[in-house]
C-alpha cells in the first residue's frame, strides 16, 4: 500500500490528492488529514493490546476534536477520553456510545458533571477527594451511582517535556499515592458512586517505556492493597502517552513494544484496562499545508515566513516543538534557513538554522506529524482566521473544519449598550 503522505511525481500527495489541489479548493494555511493513516494508527494500536484480554480504548478527544476524525474512530471502535463538556459534546456528535466516554480532567465544573451525569457516561475519573463528595450526592439525587475511578499521581518523571509532564508529585494531577488507599476508603462509602478502580496518566510524548513501566508497577502494588482492604477492584485506566517520531532519525516504541510491556506488567490484576491514546492515534495522520510569502534575508540565516503561525501550530511556541518541514514541490536542493509565521511575536518561529528543502515565494510546504494537538490549539491571535480542516480519503477530499473569518469573529462581538449611544456623539462635540 502506498504511504499516506508520499511524492509522486515530484509532487507530495495525501493518499491520491496532490497537495496543490487541496490549495488551490481551500486556501492556505489548512491542516489535512489521511482517513487511511488514521485508520492505520488506531489499528496498529489496537493490534498492539492483542495479549490484553479485557480492554477499552478511549481516543483523547483534546488531541484533535474534530467531527469527522472523531467519527472515522468511532467505527474504530474507540470511545473517547473527555476533559470537558465541550469534548463530550463532540464525542456524542460522533456517534460514540455515551457508555465508551470517560470524563477526566483537573477542574470539572458542577455543570460539567451534571451534563455527563444526564449523558449516561461510562465513567469519571476523580481528580480530588471533594470531587468525588460532589459527585456522590448529584448522583444519589438522582437515585443513580456514578461509575468512577481514582486518579493517582504515581510520582514518576516521564522524562518528556516539563509541560506534557503529568505524573510528578509537583503536578496538579491525581492524588498523591501515599494517599490514595486512605481517600479511596472513604471514597468507597459513598452510595452515589460505584468507585471500581484507578487511573494514571503521567504525561504525553514519552519516548521511553521504562516510566511508563514503572508508574503502572506502582499502580499494581496499589490494586494489590486496595484488594487486600477489601475493595473490588475491577478497571484500571492506564492513560496516554505513547509517542511519536517527530524526527526522520527518532525511533519512538512501537505499539507492540507497548503491549508486550502492559501485557507482561499487567498479567495477574484481573481488570479490565482502559486506554486512552492521543498523538499516536492522530498526529501521524495531519499535515499543516502553508504557503511561503517571502524569503527574507537574516543576520545569520534567510528566514522563510510561510502563511501559517504560532497561532495555527502552537506547539513549537508552546513546547520548542520539532515539526518536519517539507516542500511540496521538492526540487532537490537545500538551504539552511529559520522558518516563522506573520504573527507579531519572535516566539512566533517554527525553526532556527534548519536544513529543509529549498523553497521560494509562491511555493507550498507542509509542517508533518500536526494531526495530534495542531488544529485544536489553534487561536485567532492577531485577528487572524481560525484554521480549517480537509479530510482525504483516496481520491477524494473535503472541508470538515471551515475557515472561521475575521468577519465573521468581529460578528460575534458587540459594542456595550451604551457605547452605541455615546458613539454616535464626537468627542469634540462632548
Ligand atoms: C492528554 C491526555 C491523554 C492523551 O495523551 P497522549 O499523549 O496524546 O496519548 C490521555 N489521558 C489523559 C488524562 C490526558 O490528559
Amino acid at each position: 500500500m502506498p504511504l499516506p503522505f508520499d511524492c509522486r511525481d515530484g509532487v507530495l500527495h495525501v493518499e491520491d490528492v496532490p497537495l496543490p489541489a487541496i490549495a488551490a479548493a481551500v486556501g492556505t494555511p489548512t491542516y489535512v488529514y489521511s482517513t487511511a493513516a488514521l485508520r492505520a494508527s488506531a489499528r496498529a494500536f489496537r493490534a498492539g493490546l492483542a495479549a490484553v484480554p479485557r480492554k477499552q480504548l478511549a481516543f483523547a478527544v483534546k488531541a484533535n476534536p474534530n467531527l469527522a476524525v472523531l467519527t472515522l474512530l468511532a467505527a474504530e471502535g474507540y470511545g473517547a477520553d473527555i476533559v470537558s463538556a465541550g469534548e463530550m459534546l463532540h464525542a456524542l456528535a460522533a456517534g460514540m456510545p455515551a457508555r465508551s466516554l470517560i470524563f477526566s480532567g483537573v477542574g470539572k465544573t458542577r455543570r460539567e458533571l451534571a451534563a455527563a451525569l444526564d449523558a449516561g457516561i461510562g465513567q469519571f475519573n476523580l481528580e480530588l477527594e471533594e470531587e468525588g463528595v460532589v459527585l456522590a450526592a448529584m448522583a444519589a439525587a438522582r437515585g443513580e451511582r456514578a461509575p468512577a475511578v481514582l486518579r493517582v499521581n504515581p510520582d514518576v518523571d516521564a522524562g518528556t517535556h516539563a509541560k506534557i509532564s503529568t505524573g510528578r508529585k509537583q503536578n496538579k494531577f491525581g492524588v498523591a499515592i501515599a494517599d490514595a488507599g486512605a481517600i479511596y476508603a472513604r471514597l468507597a462509602t459513598l452510595h452515589g458512586l460505584d468507585l471500581r478502580g484507578i487511573a494514571i496518566h503521567i504525561g504525553s510524548q514519552l519516548s521511553d517505556l521504562g516510566p511508563l513501566e514503572a508508574a503502572y508497577a506502582r499502580i499494581g502494588r496499589l490494586v494489590a492493597e486496595l484488594r487486600a482492604a477489601g475493595h473490588a477492584i475491577t478497571h484500571v485506566d492506564l492513560g496516554g502517552g505513547l509517542g511519536l517520531a517527530y524526527r526522520p532519525e527518532e525511533v519512538m516504541p512501537s505499539p507492540a513494544a507497548y503491549g508486550a510491556m502492559v501485557a507482561r506488567v499487567t498479567r495477574d490484576w484481573d481488570v479490565t484496562l482502559l486506554f486512552e491514546p492521543g498523538r499516536f492515534i492522530a498526529g501521524d495522520a495531519g499535515v499543516l499545508l502553508t504557503e511561503v510569502l517571502w524569503v527574507k534575508p537574516g543576520a545569520v540565516d534567510p528566514y522563510v515566513i510561510v502563511d501559517a503561525a504560532m497561532n495555527d501550530l502552537a506547539r513549537p511556541a508552546l513546547y520548542d516543538a520539532y515539526h518536519d518541514f517539507v516542500a511540496v514541490r521538492p526540487s532537490g536542493a537545500r538551504m539552511t534557513a529559520n522558518i516563522a509565521g506573520p504573527v507579531c511575536e519572535s516566539g512566533d518561529t517554527f525553526a532556527m538554522g534548519r536544513d529543509i528543502d529549498d523553497v521560494a515565494a509562491g511555493d507550498l510546504a507542509v509542517f508533518r506529524t500536526a494531526g495530534a494537538y495542531g488544529a485544536t490549539m489553534a487561536s485567532t491571535y492577531n485577528c487572524r482566521a481560525l484554521v480549517p480542516e480537509v479530510l482525504v480519503d483516496g481520491d477524494r477530499f473535503a472541508l470538515v473544519a471551515d475557515r472561521i473569518t475575521p468577519a465573521a469573529m468581529l460578528a460575534a462581538q458587540h459594542l456595550s449598550p451604551w457605547m452605541a449611544d455615546e458613539a454616535a456623539v464626537p468627542r469634540e462635540a462632548a
